[in-house]
């Protein structure tokens, strides 16, 4: 059978991990496949872990001939798992190209029943914002995922969570290495795929993507997943203080982040919640709340204060504990429910703006630093 002329079909074989859901129907059609067997392929490659084109269900000798000379199937896998000492873990992940990326598990814990279990995947490899307080900034941007490496990542984590702690991911956050907004065809995409029923993941009303402030993807976010809960990170509702702190705050501008947040409330009917990370000395005095309060004015929003982690290069601190109260005292005079994230895995980098690719030296160090606390190797 020959086939048109076609930019996907130039370099064969294709790998079908890399496809937007776009492409994918663009492709299937100029290999003119039946419905039913593009789907058997589509559930392999989105729904399980299927890596060899001869072991999907489904279709017959010929099918199987045509996908074997034309497609491949590469997979990211698990490459190391780390435990805190607080029970989380940093999970990191080997994409099919070598580059790693982390996710964080997070079970949550209460009258020694487990009542959580939440996963934060990365959605790039590197992150081109820069905000002064991440590591994950500091390793510039190296390279967007795949809605199917989002895929296995959440495939991966849940097997991870099974095995380690035996039971199920609850919670799925979009809030690891990079910004899903920046990445929003392949984030998209993905959630469009966890709408089926066999596919990886947690319904759509546990997931959160959080995102600096991309008002468009906010907008776009809204209509194409309006079930999908939404986190954005103001940290200063003053702009040059925002500008200090996250560079890119120069091209979004606060006022355009609010409408857009009006927006996405109007069209989902769910609350935003407002992330907030306390720095010591540059966001966290009263003026700073009553700020914040007056920006989000009357519209309807749960903030959340991040208790700052310390990154190695970066020069804020976490603010004191009596400047956090008297922060979320001004919030709670304006109305605003308040929570506190306390970051967890600390000890082994896995917190909030912790989350980077090490080098080895930085292996060595952080590997030193928990025998030292804990008398025992990583
Ligand atoms: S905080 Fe988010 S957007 Fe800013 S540099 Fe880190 S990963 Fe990128």
């Amino acid at each position: 059978m020959s086939y048109p002329q076609h930019h996907l079909l130039q370099n064969p074989p294709v790998d079908l991990t890399q496809l937007s859901l776009a492409e994918w129907d663009e492709f299937f059609g100029l290999l003119k496949l039946s419905s039913k067997s593009k789907l058997c392929v589509y559930e392999a490659v989105f729904h399980h872990e299927i890596s060899d084109v001869g072991g999907i269900p489904g279709l017959d000798d010929s099918e199987i001939d045509i996908l074997q000379r034309l497609v491949i199937i590469r997979r990211s896998r698990e490459h190391e798992l780390r435990r805190s000492l607080d029970g989380s873990y940093r999970l990191t992940i080997e994409l099919h190209d070598g580059h790693l990326a982390e996710t964080v598990i997070i079970p949550e814990w209460q009258d020694g029943e487990l009542r959580k279990c939440s996963a934060s995947i990365s959605s790039q490899i590197g992150c081109f914002f820069g905000c002064s307080f991440c590591a994950t900034g500091r390793m510039g941007f190296h390279r967007n995922l795949s809605a199917s490496e989002l895929l296995d990542q959440i495939r991966i984590a849940e097997s991870v969570i099974r095995r380690e702690l035996k039971t199920d991911l609850t919670h799925l956050y979009f809030m690891g290495m990079g910004e899903p907004m920046h990445n929003y065809r392949s984030v998209s995409d993905a959630l469009t795929v966890m709408r089926g029923d066999a596919a990886p993941g947690p319904p759509p009303s546990h997931i959160t993507i959080s995102t600096v402030g991309l008002f468009r993807q906010i907008r776009m976010l809204a209509v194409d997943h309006p079930e999908v809960r939404l986190a954005v990170s103001i940290h200063s509702a003053d702009q040059d203080t925002r500008y200090q702190i996250m560079p890119v705050s120069s091209r979004l501008g606060l006022p355009e982040i609010r409408d857009a947040l009006v927006y996405h409330k109007r069209q989902t009917g769910l609350s935003p919640t407002i992330q907030y990370l306390m720095m010591d000395g540059v966001n966290d005095s009263p003026d700073d709340a009553r700020n914040l309060a007056r920006y989000l004015g009357d519209l309807s929003a749960n903030i959340t204060l991040i208790m700052f982690n310390q990154v190695t290069e970066a020069q804020q601190n976490r603010s004191e504990q009596e400047k956090t109260d008297r922060f979320i005292n001004e919030l709670e005079q304006a109305s605003f429910p308040v929570d506190i994230r306390w970051c967890y895995g600390e000890d082994i980098e896995a917190g909030c703006g912790q989350l980077k690719v090490c080098s080895r030296e930085d292996r060595i160090s952080m590997s030193m630093r928990h025998e030292q606390q804990t008398g025992e190797p990583l």
